[in-house]
């Protein structure tokens, strides 16, 4: 059998650990030093010289792509057809599992999927049943507290209340929750993980049948594992299989969402017999990018260590722009992205990586305006994302109450107690009347004719639209869309969802804000030049969502957030936004074990690069509607400087002008930006954080050394700057 060629294309440290004998196996590795190469290839020998058939193997990536990619890749080197072999992610493999045994599992045949919305409807109508009420019980904290629940392998049933008669509470809806879930034969996303080790645990049986099918388990990305894939795995893995795991502890971006490093150590000790490999050779960047990353994670303190060398040419020097604000390191990225296409580069080599989806817009209409085509990829475009659509449905109905799209997209959003029925009831009576639903629901005001307590919440809508519409009259655009994204409760209702999740929506909407500010209508185009600002907006956006993602083959620029970025590799990437506050992120910067977290995501982007990087921040930046002054990442500063080339602002035509006035200062505090130290009265000195809000509504954010972070209304906080 001729096997040469698997090995051909290895070095000796990744030979080694792709013929490893049939034992347990770790390769703790840096980024780009063939993990993932190792593991395919691994694969491939296990079928082709120890003739493991390919149905006796179970591969765990962490994107769907990522596995439509390794059974490619498998293909091509076998030729053999990957699609039989059983490789996804956790949740697409938990899926397939509970597919073939949803009898086992308790479930009707047909079980439906729930997404995350999905989930908090039906989380909705748990807590009306049980007479709860949301503002108390909010339906986006108990689906956190759930999911995390469940992420470590509880049930309702195994928890204990400590007394604590919330958390008692807290236990029954999940308790409710399940209930619920099993009568409408429904699952989330944490519940097919949950489920598909239950199945197991429970069924020696059928823990026997997999265990002998599969003794082959392959796991990439190993050190973004939870508590219950670490656990289904193990279980899977038993006494008698042969685990096969790669994974990289400086690469650890998934903490927020319960991922746990520390399974890298925890593999060692559940299979003492496991062989460790570690590869060192980087065949991804050049040196220059790779001492960069180097020099930057070695920073962190409490890693596993490992070195990182290449063969590679040193390379160029990673180039360092500070733009003077966020459009302007827009166009920055634009001018290079063309000269690299401009000598022969596509458009798909370039990636630009970004910290907060929200950051995605500048960029967005910066590639719009010059017709670059682009990607957002593992992501919507700004202006499709649901908060988004959700804020502009405000503005259009605030604009034309004939807009029954928007009139039922945020009736009863946030929850104000308009339910499905009397939406359908005011559908009947508004095509019955030949008129809209706004003029059916004052008709039905008149009449007097739903019930009282829908008649009253229904009442509040129209009259919350119509006191929008007026306090709005005299305001400039940016600040309607300030004032309607503040008072008609979205932003509230967002913070109820928490996480990333729910902070990527703030931001995003806050970001809607900026895009208004920074919107000139087509004064060019006579109908447009007609238009109200408002509704030339609301075109704008209508067209720029209409615009539609590029297909995925077609060759357009990259554009994704570091997280998306994993695993990934680009020979030309943006690394934009590198400010304090922002990367790293301000909610980060407050405890070490976050900080670390953002450095490694940082390190994670820059080895995504294989020949150029570059590094941008603002000087000044317009951001979620307010315009600060940042500091340059602390990240920059841990770069050694004999890398980086400062790139020098050239004279552009295309400079916009308003760079060449003196930009008007507009913190909220004259002197006092993110970083500042500043003085309370009663809570003492800390940092601030982050700004929120204008004028008499401004907030600040600080951590103070003793009480910890807390926002503050700026005019009546009375800080001093020290
Ligand atoms: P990450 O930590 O980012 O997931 P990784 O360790 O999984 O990275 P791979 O993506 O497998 O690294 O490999 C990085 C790049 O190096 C790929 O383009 C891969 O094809 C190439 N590569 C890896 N090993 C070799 C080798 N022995 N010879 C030539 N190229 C290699
Ligand atoms: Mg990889």
């Amino acid at each position: 059998m001729d096997v040469s060629h698997l090995l051909d294309q290895l070095n000796d440290a990744q030979r080694q650990a792709v013929a490893a004998p049939l034992a347990p196996a770790l390769v703790l590795a840096g980024a780009g030093s063939g993990k993932t190469r190792v593991l395919v290839h691994r694969i491939a020998w296990l079928i082709q010289v120890e003739g493991v058939s390919p149905m006796g193997i179970l591969a765990v990536t962490f994107t769907t792509k990522a596995a439509a990619e390794m059974r490619g890749r498998i293909q091509t080197l076998l030729g053999i057809p990957g699609a039989s072999m059983w490789i996804g992610t956790f949740h697409g493999l938990a899926h397939r599992l509970l597919r073939r045994h949803w009898r086992e599992a308790q479930l009707p045949q047909t079980f439906q999927i729930l997404d995350s919305e999905d989930q908090t409807r039906l989380l909705r109508k748990v807590l009306k049943a049980m007479d709860l009420d949301e503002t108390r019980w909010v339906p986006r904290e108990i689906q956190w507290f759930i999911n995390a629940q469940k992420d470590e392998g509880l049930r309702s049933k195994h928890l204990k209340d400590e007394g604590d008669a919330t958390r008692r509470q807290l236990i029954r809806i999940y308790q409710a929750y399940e209930e619920a879930c099993q009568r409408a034969g429904v699952v989330d996303f944490a519940e097919l993980l949950l489920r598909a080790y239950e199945i197991w645990r429970d069924n020696a049986e059928l823990l026997a049948h997999y265990q002998a099918r599969f003794r082959h388990v392959l796991v990439d990305e190993f050190q973004d594992t939870n508590t219950i894939q670490y656990k289904w795995f193990t279980l899977l893995a038993g006494r008698t299989g042969l685990p096969f795991a790669v994974g990289d502890d400086d690469q650890s971006i998934y903490r927020w969402r319960g991922a746990k490093a520390e399974n890298l150590n925890q593999f060692r000790r559940d299979f003492p017999a496991a062989t460790l490999y570690k590869l060192e050779q980087n065949y991804r960047s050049t040196g220059t990018i790779l001492k960069a990353a180097n020099a930057l994670i070695a920073n962190n303190a409490g890693r596993l260590g490992k070195t990182l060398w290449t063969a590679g040419e040193e390379g160029e020097r990673i180039k360092l722009y500070a733009a003077f604000n966020e459009r302007d390191e827009a166009d920055f990225v634009v001018n290079r992205i063309r000269e690299w296409t401009d000598q022969g580069g596509a458009r798909r080599e370039v990636a630009i990586l970004y910290r907060s989806n929200a950051q995605s817009r500048v960029f967005e209409e910066a590639f719009l305006n010059a017709r670059l085509p682009y990607r957002v990829y593992g992501g919507l475009r700004f202006f499709e994302r649901a908060e988004i659509k959700d804020a502009l449905a405000y503005l259009r109905l605030i604009s034309s109450r004939a807009d029954d799209t928007s009139f039922e997209r945020i009736v009863n959003l946030p929850t104000r107690g308009i339910g499905a029925k009397s939406v359908d009831a005011l559908r009947d009576s508004a095509r019955a009347a030949g008129t809209s639903l706004w003029a059916a629901a004052l008709a039905s005001m008149a009449a007097g004719s739903s019930a009282q307590r829908a008649s009253q919440a229904l009442g509040a809508f129209l009259a919350l639209i119509d006191r929008l519409d007026q306090e709005i009259n005299e305001l400039e655009l940016h600040e309607r869309v300030d004032h309607v994204i503040q008072m008609s409760g979205l932003i509230e209702h967002y913070k109820k969802e928490k996480g990333d999740r729910g902070e990527g929506r703030i931001e995003n909407l806050l970001e809607l804000v900026s895009a208004a500010r920074g919107f000139t209508p087509d004064t060019e185009d006579e109908h447009i030049a007609a238009m109200s600002p408002l509704d030339a907006f609301l075109a704008h956006a209508v067209l720029e969502s209409g615009e539609g993602q590029a297909d995925e083959w077609d060759d357009c620029v990259q554009m994704m957030t570091l997280h998306s970025a994993k695993g990934l590799e680009f020979p030309v990437v943006f690394l934009v936004g590198l400010e304090d506050g922002l990367f790293p992120h301000q909610r980060s910067v407050a405890d070490l074990a976050g900080l670390e977290e953002e450095r490694r995501l940082c390190y994670v982007g820059a080895t995504r690069a294989m020949r150029r990087l570059y590094l941008t921040y603002a000087e000044q930046r317009r951001m979620y509607g307010i315009d600060s002054f940042g500091q340059p990442s602390r990240f920059l500063s841990e770069l050694p400087v004999e890398l980086i080339e400062e790139v020098r602002p050239r004279i552009q035509v295309s400079r916009p002008t308003f760079v060449a006035r003196k930009p008007a200062l507009e913190t909220p505090v004259p002197g006092m930006r993110m970083g500042s130290r500043v003085r309370h009265g009663k809570f003492g000195d800390g940092v601030v954080l982050n700004f929120e809000g204008n004028g008499p509504h401004a907030r600040v954010q600080v951590n103070f050394e003793g009480p910890g972070t807390k926002w503050l209304m700026l005019s009546y906080a009375n800080l001093d700057l020290i």
